[in-house]
């Protein structure tokens, strides 16, 4: 039988592949992981970053489950118990909370570099884990399962896991197929310091060039997702500071307050991609390396979530009975679990998209109906409240307290 250096190699510890590392520590099983950029020591002193993310219900049992969540909380994060969804120009809202769930929120917005910080840590108190970072993985020969990295060091895993984002090269390296759509859309991002303290709600505005959101984030600050055309991104970002505050401050209600700064922006092309196979012999596609989703509905790490967890316990179970996990009929029971799932939440956002670019009066009806029913109709809100948070069937065992 072929010796291994690890049981398990991880290319990529952002949040999705630094969560899967330490599941898998709850196992004997050798886990390595590989990451080009150590995590920034946090401050507090510091405005909150740029990537920030509406961490679901669900995704917090997961982070919990791996012992993280305690050391992220009492960092920086927000909790939102309401989501207020309208459409520009029309009078009805549709108004969602975590009391028709019987929960006490609905999720947090976290900044995604405490979330890394914290699975770093968490990880260097593992004896199962071996970090290499910061390293970067150069060439992957698959027959022999080795990994070699740019620091000259090399190692064999039975099984490896690409966790490396949206281009990720070793999905490229294994030669899988993706499909996908470029959508017409840009993000603009910024993070901004308000004259009012947030409340537990996030805002979210469908205007006739794409939704607007706000985000709330602790004290005096906020997270703002503006969707437009590339060329009209293109001009926020390179707009004054002062204009764009007045172009944000026109955008958004009145009752958000004024923004009173801009601390950082960026912008994000929006491209869905979905990836044919998630699984070979040996080899497995994670997070965003599998897929990407317009980030409207804030579902693209909740995904990435829900994959870790569904593919750490499909390893450790058979893992347990014995079975070899690298095999590709294992393998597959993952990408069974987690695939319907992702192209359903792929197919809602889509079918957003589309909706909201209408103008035609028909799909102006649709969405004026809908806005109304989902507010109205407490099964139809509960519903869609359920969704938000996670709740789903066949969820994995540590997301369960749902
Ligand atoms: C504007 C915007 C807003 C978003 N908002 C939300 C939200 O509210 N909620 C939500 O759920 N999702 C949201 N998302 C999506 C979310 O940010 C991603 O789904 C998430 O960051 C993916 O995590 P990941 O760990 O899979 O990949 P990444 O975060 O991309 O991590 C990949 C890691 O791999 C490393 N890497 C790359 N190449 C190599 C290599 N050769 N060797 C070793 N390591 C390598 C990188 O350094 C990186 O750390 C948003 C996305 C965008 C663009």
């Amino acid at each position: 039988m072929q010796k291994y250096t690890y049981d398990v190699a991880i290319v990529g510890g952002g949040m999705v592949g630094s969560a899967l590392a330490c599941a898998l520590a709850e196992s004997d099983l050798k886990v390595a992981l590989v990451e080009p950029h150590a995590p920034s020591v946090f401050d507090p002193e510091t405005p909150c970053g740029l990537r920030v993310s509406a961490i679901s219900y669900a995704s917090e049992n997961i982070l919990k489950a791996l012992g993280v969540w305690e050391g992220i909380i009492s960092r920086r994060a927000c909790p939102y118990r309401r989501m207020l969804v309208w459409e520009k120009g029309q009078s009805v809202e549709t108004n969602f909370s975590s009391s028709s769930l019987g929960l006490p929120h609905l999720g947090h917005i976290v900044e995604n570099a405490i979330v890394q910080l914290v699975l770093h840590e968490r990880m260097s108190t593992l004896d199962q884990v071996t970090m290499y970072c910061p390293a970067k993985s150069e060439t992957v020969d698959f027959m022999a399962q080795k990994i070699t990295l740019n620091t000259g060091e090399s190692f064999s895993a039975k099984l490896i896991v690409a966790a490396d984002g949206a281009h990720s090269r070793l999905r490229e390296m294994a030669g899988i197929p993706l499909t996908q759509r470029t959508y017409n859309q840009h993000a603009l991002v910024a993070t901004v310091e308000t004259a009012l303290p947030q409340q537990d709600i996030t805002w979210q505005c469908y205007a006739p060039t794409g939704p607007q959101a706000f985000l709330p984030l602790p004290g005096h600050q906020g997270s703002l997702v503006w969707y437009a055309s590339p060329a009209q991104v293109q001009t926020y970002h390179q707009m004054p500071e002062l204009k764009l505050k007045d172009e944000i401050q026109g955008t958004f209600p009145e009752r958000l307050g004024e923004i009173t700064g801009i601390f950082s922006k960026g912008r994000f092309p929006l491209i869905r991609r979905h990836a044919q196979t998630y699984v070979r012999p040996g080899f497995v596609l994670l997070g965003d390396a599998a897929h990407t989703i317009h980030p409207q509905i804030g579902q693209g790490v909740n995904m990435g979530f829900l994959d870790m967890a569904a593919l750490a316990e499909t390893i450790l179970q058979a893992h347990a009975q014995g079975e070899d996990f690298s095999r590709a009929r294992v393998l597959k029971r993952f990408e069974r679990w987690r695939r319907w799932d992702n192209t359903l939440m792929i197919g809602i956002t889509d079918q957003l998209y589309s909706i909201f670019r209408s103008q035609s009066r028909l799909a102006q009806s649709i969405r004026n109906t809908s806005f109304a029913l989902a507010d109205r109709t407490p099964p139809l809100n509960k519903l869609f409240a359920s969704f938000a948070v996670g709740k789903m069937p066949h969820l994995p065992r540590v997301t369960r307290k749902l």
